[in-house]
């Protein structure tokens, strides 16, 4: 189950080593660039003093807004020639920011990607359906490759258009999916109300889910309605896209693929290192990347370190599933709310359909929080009181997880926007 074993299951001083020395070429590299030339003057670091890994703390951070205010070149590292390809985030939160690749980078991307998706059993007679967007987001091409290295078949449909998705998945056999995992969830609704089992009548085998924040009760509930083992992918435009950290056979967190990247976790405010199983920010370096070498970039997302080593054998660290972005926490009544928490809830009840989302409201100058849940359809031709206690039981179950009551609103299935993209989870119009 492994696809390059001289790396994955590396002694972990040999590794260490690695990263020193390949630390050292990403410092020089960096050189090259308007923007850490700068940072190195400003802040009268010498690259060259910068031998361990501990010693990157001596570094500032470098930020999305960094990114954006260096548009379009202050982070290239090589000619303008060299450069094959340009990706960008999806703008989730504002501007998108360029990273540049050589060919190199594509090549080294695609093998951890590769790396990745073998770790999790794809092989090269799978089909490969792969249900993200093409084009600028990186979870398209990102994956197309890595699953063409293998030698899948690879059927790039990219994102939507769920009649077409569900022709395909039943014409070809896909054996793995690639899907955001709020679409999987609403893919799974779609095929059965077009009078198909997921389970029965489709052939898939493996659901890699990315791209966005999901709990272990989300990723229960896939493997559940296709009856296929669903693993977790992290990755960010930033550090190439997917193939930064992936769920090996266990299930139990991710392993980042600590070759190419260098990973810090810290407490966001102070950028203190947190200990392992502290939950902190992931700060990430790039250790391969050659046209867009990026040190300690804020990844705003919050997960930690797990210790103990995994039973598959592979050394490289992991990371728990991503909680949430610092910047979708919302306050609540003084409460500190992630729509993870909430999610978690929903997920692990039965009645509860594919689709939800939270309003937060100001009434008064009282502030309110409003979920909407879409319930499976069999509740609506019950009787009310029995719809009335299972209100009451969502309610409780919520406060129990966050601390205060919101108030629990049911529609019907489909109600809800759905998207093909990153699920809009939050909408709050107390600053409207
Ligand atoms: P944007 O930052 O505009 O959303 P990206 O497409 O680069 O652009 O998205 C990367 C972000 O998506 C990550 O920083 C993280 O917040 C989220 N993400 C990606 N994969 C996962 C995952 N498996 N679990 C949780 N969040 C994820
Ligand atoms: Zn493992």
């Amino acid at each position: 189950m492994i696809w390059n074993k001289a790396i994955e299951v590396m002694a972990r001083e040999d590794l260490i080593k690695l990263q020193e020395n390949k630390l050292q070429k990403t410092l020089m590299r960096c050189q090259n660039t308007p923007y850490y030339r700068n940072i190195f003057k400003n802040n009268h670091i010498d690259p060259c003093s910068i031998r361990t890994v501990e010693n990157v703390k001596h570094i500032p951070p470098t930020t999305k807004e960094d990114l954006r205010k260096g548009f379009p070149l202050g982070f290239l590292a090589t000619s303008r020639d060299e450069v094959v390809r340009i990706h960008s985030s999806s703008g989730t939160t504002g501007t998108p920011t360029v990273i540049y690749h050589s060919s190199k980078d594509i090549d080294t991307w695609s093998d951890l990607v590769a790396r990745s998706l073998y770790m999790t059993g794809v092989r090269n007679g799978d089909v490969f359906q792969n249900m993200m967007s093409y084009g600028l987001f990186t979870g398209g091409l990102g994956m197309h490759y890595g699953a063409e290295r293998i030698g899948s078949m690879v059927i790039p449909i990219g994102a939507g258009n769920t009649k077409r998705q569900i022709w395909f998945l039943r014409h070809f056999r896909s054996t793995v999916l690639h899907i955001i995992p709020s679409y999987a969830l609403l893919l799974s609704t779609l095929i059965k109300a077009d009078g198909l089992d997921p389970r029965k009548n489709l052939n898939i085998h493996i659901i890699l889910l990315g791209a966005e924040p999901h709990s272990e009760e989300t990723r229960r509930r896939v493997q559940d309605s296709f009856s296929a083992q669903a693993y977790n992918s992290y990755g960010l435009s930033e550090m190439n896209g997917p193939g930064v950290a992936f769920e090996c056979i266990h299930q139990n967190g991710m392993h980042l693929w600590e070759d190419a990247y260098l990973m810090e976790i810290v407490k966001p405010d102070t950028l203190e290192p947190c200990k392992p199983g502290e939950l902190g920010e992931l700060l990430l370096t790039t250790l391969e990347r050659e046209a867009t070498p990026l040190l300690r970039y804020r990844t705003k997302d919050l997960t930690y370190i797990m210790e103990d080593p995994c039973p598959c054998g592979r050394t490289h660290q992991r990371i728990a599933r991503i909680q949430g972005r610092t910047d979708d926490m919302f306050i609540f009544r003084g409460v500190n709310i992630f729509p993870i928490q909430i999610e978690k809830v929903l997920m692990n009840v039965s009645e509860v359909g594919s689709n939800y989302r939270i309003i937060l409201d100001r009434d008064d100058f009282k502030d309110t929080l409003r979920i909407e849940v879409e319930i499976i359809p069999e509740l609506f031709f019950g009787d009310l009181l029995r719809l009335e206690r299972f209100q009451e039981r969502l309610r409780g179950e919520l406060r129990s997880e966050i601390l205060v009551t919101p108030e629990v609103v049911f529609v019907e299935p489909g109600r809800l926007p759905a998207t093909e993209g990153k699920a809009v989870r939050v909408i709050d119009q107390r600053k409207l």
